[in-house]
């Protein structure tokens, strides 16, 4: 009746795991976006233990060698340092367009029919339109990012929260002086890093917008004295980050997934882990034919990231909260441990 089950707009991350978790589910999926593979964008690049755990549920696998693996995180600020393991398992570092051919190859794997370099203007009740035509679809899954146009198109444009920061990303070509994820707490601002492979990523996050993350490396010395010397082996991406609530994801038989539905900040690295836990949650729904279920998983998923990063921004906002916490935390290795367990849902 219709030329494909499922039809999914945007091939970042949340469109191919959203289109894998469908295929699984045995439906028919096609898959477009407006850009051509390997798809760079400014992120931290660290998948924590429980992303991989996320995408390893809807058979998306990432072989530990072909990422770096960290072994927790680590917090910096203020003099004082402070780190903890995961509980169990390890998270691993990619960069982005390294982690974007790893899923164009599963979603190839997995007989999805994509169209690369086609963005989507479009859509009807049943239908997507895009450059040289029309395709008649059951479902519609809009995995177009955070500047969304399925989310205008199919009028689920309506926020119950927005807060935005923004972020600069750059790769140093240096090998990981750590085996962690780390956190350098500024005033007004945080730099994190996460390595990969023989270089390491490093983003910059603040409430204003800039200064350019190599004249804000200053206000991080010990960052900054890591660095010394290493090349810039990428060029600077700026991005918004932002935790970003929808009163809805779905409407009909079209359903919003990854930075699409919402978002947590980049602070948490908690984005790639809700779009591979959505993918399930979607996938079941349609499977189900009631993409009202996976509404309402939607909503609790959200719930924990949402609250941690809220805990984690109440640390930018506050300096006397944050010399607090990095002083317990450093003295109290345990409480940064169980925070930690909390943050990656153990
Ligand atoms: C600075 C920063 C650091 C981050 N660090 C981490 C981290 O360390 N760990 C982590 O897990 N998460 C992190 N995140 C979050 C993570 O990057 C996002 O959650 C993730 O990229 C979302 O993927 P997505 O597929 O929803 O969106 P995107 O990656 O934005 O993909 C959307 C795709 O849709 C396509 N598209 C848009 N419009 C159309 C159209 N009309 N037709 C066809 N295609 C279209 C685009 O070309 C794009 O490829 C970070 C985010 C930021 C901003």
């Amino acid at each position: 009746m219709f030329d494909t089950d499922v039809f999914v707009i945007g091939g970042g991350p949340a469109g191919i795991a959203a289109a894998i978790a469908a295929r699984s589910r045995g439906f028919r999926v096609m898959m477009a976006d407006g850009n051509r593979p390997p798809i760079d964008k400014a992120c931290g690049e660290g998948l924590m233990p429980d992303s991989i755990a996320a995408a390893s549920s809807i058979g998306i696998h990432f072989a530990e060698t072909e990422g770096c693996r960290f072994r927790g995180i680590r917090f910096h600020g203020g003099g004082l340092s402070a780190a903890s393991d995961f509980p169990s398992g390890y998270g691993l570092g990619f960069r982005r367009t390294k982690l974007h051919s790893l899923l164009v190859e599963q979603a190839e794997h997995a007989a999805i029919e994509m169209f690369w370099q086609t963005p989507v203007t479009g859509i009807g009740s049943n239908e997507v339109r895009l450059r040289g035509g029309r395709i008649s679809t059951r479902w519609i899954i809009g995995a177009d990012g955070s500047g969304s146009r399925v989310r205008q198109w199919a009028g689920l444009d309506r926020f119950v929260r927005n807060s935005r920061r923004f972020a600069y990303r750059r790769h140093f070509a240096r090998k990981p002086w750590t085996e962690f994820m780390e956190i350098y707490w500024g005033e007004g601002c945080q730099a994190y890093v996460t390595p990969v492979g023989d270089e390491v990523c490093v983003v910059v996050i603040s409430r204003v917008r800039g200064p350019v993350l190599t004249d804000a490396l200053g206000r991080f010395p010990q960052l900054e004295a890591y660095l010394a010397g290493a090349p810039i082996s990428s060029r600077e991406r700026g991005a918004i980050t932002a935790t970003a609530l929808l009163k809805a994801v779905v409407r009909g038989n079209v359903a919003l997934i990854g930075d699409a539905s919402g978002s947590v900040d980049a602070i948490t690295g908690e984005g790639l882990c809700q779009a591979f836990r959505q993918a399930a949650a979607l996938a079941d729904a349609m499977a189900a034919g009631d993409l009202a279920h996976y509404e309402k998983l939607h909503r609790s998923m959200r719930r924990r990231p949402t609250f941690m990063a809220d805990l984690m921004l109440s640390m930018d906002r506050w300096p006397a909260l944050r010399r607090r916490a990095l002083q317990v935390f450093s003295a109290h290795p345990r409480i940064l441990q169980t925070l930690i367990a909390v943050h990656i849902g153990a």
